[in-house]
Order: structure tokens, then C-alpha cells, then sequence
């Protein structure tokens, strides 16, 4: 853990957010300035500073953050429901100044919802 970090804090329960998942290894909670009515940030426990950081022993945590993904689109109500429905939702990792992060500690955005959004 990183003390300076947000998203560690969040993990660790430091700084209280509304969970809508938990294990082991990630946390998931509403974005605090959602672009989209439905916008989750998936995070993993683990303070890793950007996709680009990401090693061979990450392969498993990256696949279980975005296999989390449709899994709580569905439970916020915006889950894939075929391509003829309305239903279904965008993932995005931003990686560096160029790709717009602003807290640098790896997370997954999820986000849903009638349109438009906010753009990101
Ligand atoms: P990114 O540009 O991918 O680094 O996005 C960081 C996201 O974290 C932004 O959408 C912020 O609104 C969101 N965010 C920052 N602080 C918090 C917080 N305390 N709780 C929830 N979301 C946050
Ligand atoms: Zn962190």
C-alpha cells in the first residue's frame, strides 16, 4: 500500500466508499464524478501505478478485473444483452498523462448507461 494513494486508502478502508464488490485481490466502487449514469472503477488491493506497469505475474489480476467487469454491468443494469438490445457498457484503462489518468493506481472504468455522457 501506498499511503499517499487514494485508491489504496479505499482499499485498505482508510477513506470509506460505497463497495459494490470485494474479495481478496480487488475492490470495485462508484466513480466520485461519474461520466456516465452508471460508472465504476475496478481496483485492485495491490498499488500498481499504471497498465504499462503491469508484469507476467499480473496476467491473472488483469484477467479477473476485466472478467468483473461484465459481472457488475449486469448487476447495475447495463449488462450485454445481445446486440439488438439497448443494454451494454464501455471498459477503459487510461495510461499516462497521454491517456488521461489522473490517479495512478491501476483501475478498470466501467461505464453504462443512457447516453450521452460526459465525454472521457
Ligand atoms: P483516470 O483518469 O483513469 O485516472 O480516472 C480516475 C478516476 O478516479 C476519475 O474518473 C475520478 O473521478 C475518480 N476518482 C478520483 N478520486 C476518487 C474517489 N475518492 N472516489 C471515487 N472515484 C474517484
Ligand atoms: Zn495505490
Amino acid at each position: 500500500m501506498s499511503a499517499a494513494c487514494i485508491f489504496c486508502q479505499i482499499a485498505a478502508g482508510a477513506i470509506p466508499a460505497k463497495l459494490v464488490y470485494e474479495d481478496a485481490e480487488v475492490v470495485a466502487f462508484p466513480d466520485i464524478n461519474p461520466a456516465a449514469p452508471v460508472h465504476l472503477l475496478i481496483v485492485p488491493r495491490v498499488h500498481i501505478e499504471t497498465l504499462a506497469d503491469c508484469e507476467n505475474q499480473h496476467q491473472a489480476l488483469l484477467g479477473k478485473m476485466m472478467g468483473l467487469a461484465p459481472r457488475l454491468a449486469r448487476e447495475h443494469g447495463v449488462g450485454f444483452e445481445g446486440r439488438e438490445g439497448a443494454g451494454g457498457f464501455k471498459t477503459l484503462v487510461n495510461t499516462g498523462p497521454g491517456g488521461g489518468q489522473e490517479v495512478y493506481h491501476l483501475h478498470v472504468h466501467v461505464l453504462g448507461g443512457p447516453r450521452p455522457w460526459k465525454a472521457r
